[in-house]
């Protein structure tokens, strides 16, 4: 099969025939139809981060695509011929307190897809059973894949961030997994206000229901946003420690930064005494769960979420890497086909004509009537009675 692999952290990918995988006990075994680039697929072929990947490897943590064959034992109701994402989350134990308490995203001994198990980036790709997560039926592959990695893990973000209708949300970047968290805080009802360093971006979020937007370049965002009275909750989907700092700077008293981008230089300064004072909290967040991805599909197929991406070939993989890092991808996220077929390729998606924003409050899943918000501390969360 064809696959793009990571043979060194300082070369390109390789586009190269391997030998299609197996599925051992309880795995299955996807032909892959997109998968997503994200931009820890690139931290992740580069060696950016202080846990590097085993080489060779093939990265993909936005798989979707059709079950083949079934390995042996239990496979959890998976079957050939259903399309599946394969998301981040490859494995995770199932035993441990933190996989039987709805943090599986933190089990120690978990596989990472495309990381530490090989990904997306291949005509097929082995996944674990309980693992993947079922696409429903009219989600196009090309957005699911984007859902499965930035989607889940800003709509996780939110989540925790506990924001709710009176809120004033920031959301720091608004790129592939930016362009998403702005969506989910606007869902919540919270007042939305986006910051980039890009002008078109920012219009992006603006049509996807930010209420505010600022360029970073022009002008100061602490500043800005401390104006509108300061954030409840900012979220960090940014590339740069610099702009974690200034969206913990734009908190209103009691707020909560959430770091979600995971940049390749990892330290960020924080002042004690204005946390202290401020009653400031940090949390980072992790993708998110199994339920959360369903989350995330279904309220996409009730078409509360619109996702800007373009389709290139997977052995266009180099040129869509460079692309994303010159800021020249044109648009929110890049997803790629291992096999290319013209009739079943969408054009571009770019959000520069009005979209349906999904900014009313019509909440599924956790924010839903009987879902149970996270409970940040500083506020009186608990369970959803009514909307
Ligand atoms: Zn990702
Ligand atoms: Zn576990």
């Amino acid at each position: 099969m064809k696959a793009a692999v990571v043979h060194r952290f300082d070369q390109p990918l390789a586009i190269e025939d391997v030998p299609t995988p197996e599925p051992g006990p309880e795995q299955v075994l996807v032909r892959i139809e997109t998968c997503g680039l994200c931009h820890t697929d690139i931290h992740a072929a580069r060696g950016d981060w202080p846990i590097k990947p085993q080489l060779p490897f093939i990265p993909g943590h936005e798989g979707v695509g059709v079950v083949e064959r079934v390995g042996a034992g239990n496979t959890h109701g998976i079957e050939p011929g259903m399309r599946v994402a394969l998301p981040w989350l490859g494995y995770a134990c199932g035993d441990c307190a933190y996989c039987n308490s709805g943090r599986e995203t933190l089990c120690e001994r978990q596989l990472a897809m495309g990381y530490m198990m090989n990904g997306g980036f291949a005509e097929y790709t082995v996944g674990y059973a309980r693992h993947v997560v079922r696409v429903p039926d009219g989600i196009a592959s090309a957005d699911a894949s984007p859902l499965t990695c930035a989607g889940v893990t800003t709509y996780k973000a939110v989540k925790v961030a506990g924001a709710s209708s009176a809120d004033l949300v920031a959301v720091f970047g608004v790129g592939g997994l930016g362009h998403l968290a702005v969506q989910y805080a606007a869902i919540t009802g919270a007042r939305v206000v986006a910051v980039d360093l890009n002008g078109a971006r920012l219009e992006t979020a603006r049509r996807l229901g930010a209420d505010h937007v600022v360029h970073a370049g022009e002008e100061d965002p602490v500043a800005a946003i401390r104006a509108l009275g300061g954030a409840q909750a900012a979220i960090s989907t940014a590339v740069h420690p610099s702009a974690f700092e200034q969206a913990f700077r734009s908190l209103a008293r009691g707020g909560r930064l959430v770091c979600v981008g995971l940049p390749a230089e990892n330290e960020m300064r924080l002042p004690i005494f204005e946390t202290v004072l401020g009653g400031l909290s940090v949390v980072g967040s992790i993708v998110g769960t199994h339920l959360d991805l369903e989350e995330v599909f279904a309220l996409h197929a009730r078409g509360k979420t619109v996702i800007e991406r373009t389709e290139v070939p997977l052995d266009d993989v180099n040129d869509a890497i460079e692309a994303v890092l010159d800021g020249t991808a044109g648009t929110a996220r890049t997803v790629l086909r291992p096999v290319w077929v013209a009739d079943q390729i969408e054009p571009p998606r770019r959000l520069d004509h009005a979209v349906e924003p999904a900014h009313e409050f019509d909440p599924t899943g956790a924010f839903a009537p009987g879902g149970v918000i996270g409970l940040p501390a500083h506020r009186s969360g608990g369970t959803v009675v009514r909307r």
